[in-house]
């Protein structure tokens, strides 16, 4: 919702999802796809459209889609059919990219997202078809030039367009990661942003409840989500001033500058391509094995949303935690191995606080982790059985992060133990009573705070070290007697 100055507006949010195919052959070629190579050391006839060159389906990048389809509980197209799509550009040698339009190898699924207030909502996706990424020009190599990389030329992309059911920017950004979560479960995309193997449009427009849709624009392929966020709340803002001050919204197509912030108009819809499409007369319709499509669906794995219900029920954790954990399906392997035999609600805490802490401060992915989850649940098996406190465990993971050893020889080293024998404890509270006798006096009269005051000195006289429950009793049955 937006706040105009006559009235509310809400925000109606679209997005068409570009995600470049797991696969080490292109599309309609046999050319690898190594992100990053040489330009145009990756290029087949096919892919620089050399006359005579035909195109031959790559199976498993179809497979790839139908298992995405599948992840997205959509339903399969048994019949598909590939466009050409006709338009005339310097990194598109053959004039038209090989697409799928009236009947794409997937229709309707949906999406759910977990929203920050708890809430959970549905997202409707619209279709995913396969077409081909085109090649890119280079403008930075010479001030007089510009070249052409066909590298990415019939790469392999999924288009996944959602239904225009996001409100509002926190949702749009939920629903990008979840659906770049399902995504890298499923193994069909890396979700890699930064590299161009998930791009973003952004349908976006805003209208009264209950009164139709408004006139929408899109913002062409933003590169991270924080940007499809920045740019929907600052488009939305635009075309509130806009219609409030009495002007209308045209069709157009934007685009985001990330340094200022800002939208700006690229071109109208009426300048927009006129795509011609039609059947593409080199290939025969995709026919799918319904059978086939059962033994991908078969096998895919447990996703995100089963996953999160599974870890509700068995370790017994919060739709947040939950939520947390299985957002990565490594995080969620390795909280599976340290919950193993140990209190799952504690292994939970030291991973996501802690731990990622840790990883985030280092700038390390889970995969990288020095630490490992035996490791760390070493140490939670010390907090566990009485050698080391919860306290004492927080300064000895800093230990096991800056040097590298395991839990177990930092406490013997650093001799960490916790002190629960009775004589040593007992020792230390008569010192610190003897020492504070005058704050003996005022809790004798009645200032029972400083019980609370009483423990700390202990903790400190024994240097974190000794067992606080312990301490506790003590102190309780020294200051006011057993109990009756
Ligand atoms: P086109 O083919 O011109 O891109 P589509 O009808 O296929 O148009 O819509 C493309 C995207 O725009 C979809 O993701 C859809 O959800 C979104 N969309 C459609 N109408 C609106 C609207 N009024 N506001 C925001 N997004 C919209
Ligand atoms: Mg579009």
């Amino acid at each position: 919702m937006i706040e105009g100055s006559s009235g509310e507006w809400e925000v109606v949010i679209g997005l068409e999802i570009h995600a470049q195919v797991i696969s080490k052959a292109k599309l309609f070629s046999g050319a690898p796809t190594t992100f990053g190579a040489k330009p145009n050391s990756q290029v087949s006839y096919v892919d620089m459209a050399m006359p005579g060159m035909l195109p031959v389906i790559n199976d498993y990048c179809v497979e790839q889609a139908v298992r995405t389809g599948l992840g997205l509980k959509a339903k399969i197209n048994l019949v598909s059919v590939f466009d050409r799509k006709n338009y005339f550009y310097p990194d598109l040698p053959a004039g038209y990219q090989i697409s799928q339009y009236k009947q794409p190898i997937v229709g309707e699924g949906e999406v759910t997202i977990d929203l920050a207030d708890g809430t959970v909502r549905r997202v409707g996706i619209e279709r995913l078809h396969l077409e081909q990424d085109a090649g890119k020009s280079l403008h930075d190599r010479r001030p007089d030039a510009t070249f052409i990389d066909l590298n990415r030329s019939g790469v392999a992309l999924m288009e996944i367009v959602s239904k225009p059911d996001l409100r509002g920017s926190e949702e749009a950004g939920a629903y990008l990661r979840k659906l770049r979560s399902i995504l890298r479960y499923l193994g069909t995309c890396d979700g890699n942003m930064e590299e161009g193997s998930l791009r973003c449009d952004v349908n976006v427009s805003i209208h009264r409840m209950f009164e139709p849709f408004g006139t929408r624009t899109e913002i062409k392929n933003v590169n991270s989500i924080r940007n499809v966020i920045r740019a929907i709340d600052y488009e939305a803002e635009r075309q509130v001033e806009v219609v409030e001050s009495g002007e209308e919204i045209v069709l157009e197509t934007r685009l985001f500058d990330a340094n200022k912030g800002e939208t700006r108009s690229m071109r109208s819809k009426e300048e927009a391509h006129d795509y011609r499409y039609f059947p593409d007369p080199d290939l025969l319709p995709l026919e799918l094995d319904g059978e086939w499509v059962e033994r991908i669906k078969e096998s895919l794995p447990e996703l995100p949303d089963e996953k999160k219900e599974r870890f509700m029920s068995e370790y017994g954790l919060s739709v947040y935690d939950a939520g947390v954990i299985v957002a990565d399906q490594e995080v969620a392997g390795f909280y599976e191995s340290l919950a193993e035999g140990r209190d799952p609600k504690q292994a939970a805490n030291w991973l996501t606080g802690d731990f990622f802490g840790f990883l985030n401060k280092q700038g390390l992915t889970i995969e990288r982790s020095p630490i490992s989850a035996a490791a760390l649940g070493e140490l939670i098996d010390l907090i566990a059985d009485g050698t080391i406190s919860g306290r004492i465990a927080k300064e000895v993971f800093e230990l096991m992060c800056a040097e590298g050893k395991n839990a177990g020889a930092i406490v013997e080293e650093k001799g960490l133990k916790q002190v629960s024998d009775a004589g040593t404890i007992e020792a230390i509270v008569d010192r610190v009573l003897e020492e504070q006798a005058d704050k003996l006096a005022q809790y004798k009269a009645g200032k029972e705070k400083l019980f609370g005051f009483f423990v700390g000195q202990v903790m400190k006289a024994s240097r974190g070290k000794a067992n606080p429950r312990k301490v506790n009793d003590l102190l309780k049955e020294l200051l006011d007697g057993p109990e009756s």
